[in-house]
Parts: structure tokens; C-alpha cells; sequence
């Protein structure tokens, strides 16, 4: 132990020359054999579970990635704390009173409102999607329980979610502008599960808010079902929450020093807190564990040109705080580009960059790297994250590594975002990709030229 000690002392100063990472022989050797990934995302999950912003479970995650981190060799670990107020779910029941009397199963929506003690009782109506509720006179809304459904359909981009999410971070806010009683949606997702997907909502500051949850799909069927009979449907909701002002979370940062300080960092990330239903496996600790494993690599093959900044962002889930918070203190510092990997743990089927037109020749490398993987380039625009996008918004280049995300909403925010669900052949192909691109991205003299300025950084 003392020989390995003084020998990985007396050799290190010889690789704080710029190494020559050889991108192929790292992503082949990730490909193969990476066990951190897994051993971060199992700890977390076994030894963590739930870790819902700003809780104490939040707060011993960042414990317990600190301790990881410092153990895996990175420089520079550290906590950097924020406040922000801590919403969590009491119980939660819903049953149908009228026409056809039956218990539903849903979930309460980050940030709703509690019902009166003993629940609430009004009329159901419906929606389908956000306009339609946008265009409904205030007065056939008000006092009733509105319900919102949509049509969401399994995609290898996920690209609906864009869109038909906002019926869960917006739809509650307009059904209270409006004077409903309550909110109801049907689940954001993708199974047929009697799971519901939780997740954030949004009331304007200084407005109260209404109660607000998801049906899981079976149950939204069903309802549905009842609403086509043309029938009055009559709803008890009894959903109980609390809010706790001042409450602490945190980003958890490390570091891969480069020999160059002045080439600009690489921030890459993933989040460390997670929805309470489940354990956030696939949402995010794999995200964290992926792009860890990745720099871990090049730190072993010897020192970058560029530092390689990891972070573990708190509070994504609640309003991206661990994001805003980052950008606050460390947006005036020099960034290459930001990256984040937050869409699961299935294999990477494509790369995007927005950067400044010369760096062309430099996406073309990275392409070569990330082709063997199966990943081809994809023309849209790289969008970074919650996390990384408010200091992408500085002017920073920004790529992505976008996972294959079909069966993504059949997990996303329900109880069933667990460790099993995570493919360990997967989980090596997203390290590899990653390993692949900062071996590139790292080291290349010029690196990603920012982006134009009317580039697409949403
Ligand atoms: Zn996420
Ligand atoms: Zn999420």
C-alpha cells in the first residue's frame, strides 16, 4: 500500500503534461467493463432512496456523494448551499361519488395545495389539453374540480413531453385563475400502469394554491369512460401537504483539473434530488453516476487540457434551484460548454451541438468517436438541460448525448423509477459515449466555438 502510495506520487507530476487521451481506447474500455455508473446509481438508490428537494434525505445524498466523490479522487469537492422552501405530500385519496362510486388511484402534484380537513366534493369537468381550458367562460369552471387530459404517445425522442407537460406545470394555475376547486390531470406518461406520475407545478407568486394531481392513466381512462356517459360526475378529493419556508438543498462539485486554466471549463452534470414515489433511479442518479464514471476516466488516463467541472445539482425537480443557484455564482466563470445527462439510462442514439459555426470541423471528430456507438449527429439544436440552461444562457457552447427515451414516461416521476428498471449494457454504452466526447472535447486547443447569438438556447 505505502509502495503503491509513493509510486503514484512520484509519477503523477510526469502526466501533468497534457495527456493524449486516445478516445477510441477509452470508449471501447467503458464500453466493456464500466462499474462505476452502476455502483453510483445502486448507492444512491439503496443507500439514499427518495431524496426530494430540500429534504434531509436531499441533504445526506450531498453528504454521501461528497464522501464518494473525494474517495474517486476528484479535486476541488464541495457542497455549496442554497435555501429554498420544502414542499412535501401528505396523504392523498380521490374517489368517484356520482354516478358509479369507486376509489381512484393519483398522486398529488409538486407544490399543490391541500384540500380542506376531511377532503372536497365538486362536479367534474373536462378538458382536453390546455386551449380548451384557456378558451372555458370562468363560470363553467368555477367551484368544480377541472379535469385535463391529453393524448401522449411513446417516443424515441420524447418529444411530446415538451409540449403536453405544460398541462401539469401550467394547467392547475389557469384552473385557479378561473375559480376551480381543484385540478386534476391525467397522468404525464406513457404506461398503463396504475402508477401516477408526480411532478412540479407552478402558481404565480403570491397566489394560493388549489390542490392539484395526476390520475394515473387507468384511472384517467375510466373517468373518461364515466364522462362519456354524459352524466354529472361528482369527485371527493382529500389531499393533505405542507410547505416549509427556508428550508436547504445544494449542489454537490468536483473537478478533473485541465493543465490549462485559461481553455475554458466543460460543466457537465445531472441532478442529485429526485421525486419522493420512487428512487429516482432512472431520474437522475443515473445521470450523475454516467457522467461521473465518464470523467473518472479521463482523470485516470492523466491530466485534460481543460478542466472537466462535474456537478450534482439540488432541486431540480421542484423549479431547476440547484441550476439558478450554480449560474449565480459561477455563470462569470469561463465555460467551453455545458452538458447534462437527465433522460434515463438507455443507450445514446444521437448527438447534438450548438456551437459557433468553425467549430465544424470539431463536431466532425466527435461524430467519428461516437459512431461506433450507434450514435448518429443530429441536426436540432442541443438544449443542455434544466440544470445547465441557465448558464448555457451565458453564451456557452452546449451538446447533447440524447438517450433513447421510449420507455422513458413509462417510468418518469412514479413509484416504479427504481434500480431494476436500469440496463446495465446501457448504462456502459451512455458512460462510453461520454468518456468518448470529453476525451475529445477536453483536449482539443481550440474547443466549441459559443454559439451565434440568435442560436436556439431553450
Ligand atoms: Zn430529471
Ligand atoms: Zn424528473
Amino acid at each position: 500500500m505505502l509502495h503503491r502510495l509513493l509510486l503514484s506520487v512520484s509519477i503523477l507530476p510526469l502526466f501533468a503534461a497534457q495527456a493524449a487521451h486516445d478516445a477510441a481506447a477509452l470508449r471501447d474500455t467503458a464500453a466493456r467493463e464500466d462499474g462505476l455508473a452502476w455502483e453510483i446509481t445502486e448507492g444512491l438508490t439503496t443507500e439514499i432512496g427518495p431524496r426530494l428537494a430540500a429534504t434531509d434525505a436531499e441533504l445526506r445524498a450531498l453528504d454521501w456523494g461528497a464522501a464518494k466523490l473525494k474517495a474517486l479522487g476528484f479535486a476541488n469537492v464541495r457542497v455549496e448551499r442554497f435555501t429554498m422552501p420544502r414542499w412535501e405530500r401528505g396523504p392523498a385519496s380521490a374517489e368517484i361519488v356520482a354516478p358509479f362510486p369507486q376509489s381512484m388511484a393519483l398522486a398529488a402534484l409538486g407544490n399543490s395545495g391541500a384540500t380542506p380537513k376531511g377532503g372536497l366534493t365538486a362536479e367534474l369537468v373536462a378538458f382536453d389539453g390546455l386551449e380548451a381550458l384557456r378558451a372555458a367562460p370562468a363560470d363553467t369552471v368555477r367551484g368544480r374540480i377541472v379535469y385535463l387530459t391529453h393524448h401522449m404517445r411513446a417516443q424515441q425522442d420524447g418529444g411530446s413531453y415538451g409540449a403536453l407537460s405544460a398541462i401539469r406545470t401550467q394547467g392547475p394555475a389557469l384552473g385557479a385563475a378561473k375559480g376551480a376547486a381543484a385540478v386534476v390531470i391525467r397522468s404525464i406518461g406513457t404506461d398503463s400502469h396504475r402508477l401516477p406520475h408526480t411532478g412540479v407545478t407552478r402558481f404565480p407568486d403570491g397566489t394560493r394554491p388549489i390542490p392539484a394531481a395526476a390520475l394515473s392513466a387507468p384511472d384517467a381512462d375510466q373517468i373518461e369512460r364515466i364522462l362519456a356517459r354524459g352524466r354529472p360526475v361528482r369527485l371527493r378529493l382529500d389531499i393533505a401537504t405542507r410547505v416549509t419556508p427556508g428550508a436547504q438543498s445544494g449542489n454537490l462539485i468536483a473537478e478533473v483539473p485541465g493543465t490549462d486554466p485559461s481553455a475554458g471549463m466543460i460543466l457537465i452534470g445531472g441532478h442529485l434530488d429526485s421525486w419522493d414515489q420512487g428512487t429516482g433511479a432512472i431520474d437522475d442518479a443515473s445521470g450523475v453516476a454516467i457522467v461521473t464514471a465518464a470523467a473518472k476516466r479521463i482523470m485516470d488516463a492523466g491530466r485534460p487540457l481543460r478542466t472537466i467541472r462535474i456537478v450534482w445539482f439540488g432541486a431540480e425537480e421542484v423549479g431547476g434551484n440547484g441550476g439558478e443557484a450554480y449560474a449565480k455564482a459561477h455563470g462569470a466563470e469561463r465555460h467551453m460548454a455545458v452538458a447534462e445527462s437527465d433522460f434515463g439510462a438507455d443507450r445514446v442514439w444521437s448527438y447534438s451541438v450548438t456551437a459557433g459555426a468553425a467549430s465544424a470541423p470539431l463536431v466532425t471528430r466527435l461524430g467519428t468517436a461516437l459512431a461506433p456507438l450507434g450514435i448518429t449527429y443530429s441536426r436540432s439544436a442541443a438544449h443542455g438541460g434544466t440544470d445547465v440552461a441557465p448558464t448555457a444562457q451565458t453564451g456557452t457552447a452546449v451538446f447533447d448525448l440524447r438517450q433513447d427515451g421510449t420507455r422513458y414516461f413509462d417510468l418518469h416521476h412514479t413509484p416504479d423509477d427504481t434500480l431494476d428498471k436500469i440496463d446495465p449494457v446501457q448504462l456502459r454504452q451512455n458512460v462510453a459515449a461520454w468518456t468518448a466526447t470529453l476525451a475529445v472535447l477536453a483536449n482539443d486547443p481550440a474547443g466549441l466555438a459559443p454559439p451565434a447569438k440568435d442560436a436556439a438556447h431553450d
